[in-house]
């Protein structure tokens, strides 16, 4: 074989010993021994501190880094995050309660997220956090809420721009948007925040996710300043924090490659003279999930059978899309596409065969990987999926057809 195309997406160094993959420095065997069960979460220490790093370094100093936790909610995870990046951005009452028992300040937390409930809005007025606001009646019913509450609610208003990220593998705005208010209807809505018993603290604008693409990045950045200093004029206050969104992607497919991270740092340098020029003093903020937390996790199943089929192998696991939906392909994929498999107890052996790696579920969704070259497994072998640390187990539907949940750890 003289190919030199890549099979999968390039893969953060976890580390072999012998035949079997690291996770967090330890054989993926043992690990499972520990974690007392297959299938099971993993995510590596060492790789979520060394891709806050990378960003550190590429970033403008000044650019505040907040992790978004729907990501990876796990506790330990998000505790281990409180000590990485400045801020969290939640989407949830049962995420706030995750990030209130971290050692985050309160003041660098922000509540995003459309239909808040008023037991949602109660508990983070009280708690002092920023409301990221996605419509009008959300943000009367912050004010009303405050009030009652004796507390001057902090607000920034999220922001439904007339422009989209382009080439993101998840839009999330740009025409008609269950997300934010829309631009064009901000300058009212700004004045009449004016009379409001509310602090108006600044904008978000979070136009899209998961995308490779530094210019695209670029583009998004750039539109999101310039819109943000147009409304700046009709604002109740000076902005004092802009959340620009984030979108950076992480590669998962064969053919995906990297983003360069010197571009976009180096892009979003050039850009925070015109921000300060716009609004001065303003704090800028980028909001990032999968692209701190996806490459550092992997998913871990045992195999179980092992089948042919008119010509084809199946290596039958105990994991399956109940719990990685994503990987099954059925997490907003439009073709099917395999994410990085291995088998982690045979790192050194050759891929010598072509086999589908499925799961327990009786349905023909419950594929891990489609006609994947692996060397060849057997029962009791462990199959790792890569790029799951972001959009796993919490993305998933575990209740269905009554498996156990996985288990979960932190390395
Ligand atoms: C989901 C979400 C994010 C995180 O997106 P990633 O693609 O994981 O980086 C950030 N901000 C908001 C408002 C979100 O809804």
């Amino acid at each position: 074989m003289s190919q030199s195309k890549p099979r999968h997406a390039p893969l953060p160094d976890f580390g072999v010993d012998g035949d079997r993959l690291l996770v967090g420095g330890i054989p993926v065997d043992r690990l499972a021994d520990r974690v007392g069960m297959t299938p099971f979460y993993a995510y590596d220490r060492r790789l979520l501190g060394d891709r806050v790093g990378e960003l550190r370094a590429a970033l403008p100093q000044e650019v505040k880094l907040h992790y978004a936790v729907k990501a990876n909610p796990m506790p330990a995870v998000v505790q281990h995050m409180a000590g990485l990046v400045d801020g969290f951005d939640v989407a949830s009452g049962g995420e706030l309660k995750t990030v209130l028992d971290t050692t985050m300040p309160t003041g660098e937390i922000s509540f995003a997220g459309p239909g808040k409930s008023r037991d949602e809005i109660g508990r983070a007025v009280a708690a002092g956090i920023v409301i990221n606001a996605e419509s009008e009646a959300e943000i009367r019913a912050v004010a009303d809420i405050g009030a009652a509450q004796g507390v001057t609610a902090k607000v920034a208003v999220r922001v439904n721009p007339d422009f989209e990220l382009k080439t993101a593998g998840m839009q999330m705005s740009g025409g008609p948007k269950p997300f934010g208010i829309d631009a064009e209807r901000m300058p009212q809505v700004l004045s009449s925040m004016a009379g409001l018993p509310i602090e108006f603290v600044g904008f978000h604008i979070f136009s899209g996710s998961q995308n490779l693409r530094a210019e695209a990045i670029l583009e998004a950045q750039e539109k999101t300043i310039e819109l943000a200093g147009d409304l700046a004029s009709h604002a109740p206050a000076p902005v004092k924090t802009l959340n620009i969104g984030g979108g950076l992607g992480i590669p998962y497919f064969p053919g995906e490659t990297r983003l360069d991270l010197t571009v976009v740092g180096r892009n979003l340098a050039n850009l925070m003279p015109r921000a300060q020029s716009l609004m001065p003093g303003v704090e800028i903020v980028i909001e990032l999930g999968r692209f701190l937390v996806g490459e550092a996790g992997v998913y871990v199943c045992r195999v179980v059978d092992r089948k042919e089929s008119r010509g084809q192998v199946f290596l039958v696991t105990d994991g399956g899309l109940h719990h990685h939906l994503a990987a099954s392909g059925n997490f907003g994929q439009v073709i099917r596409k395999n994410y990085p498999v291995a088998i982690g107890t045979r790192m050194r052996a050759p891929a010598e065969e072509s086999v589908n790696v499925v799961g327990p579920l009786c349905t023909p969704l419950d594929v891990l990987s489609q006609k994947v070259d692996l060397p060849r497994a057997d029962v009791g072998d462990l199959v790792v999926v890569f790029a799951s640390g972001a959009y796993g187990l919490t993305a998933s539907p575990t209740a269905f057809l009554g498996h156990p949940a996985p288990g979960e750890v932190l390395v």
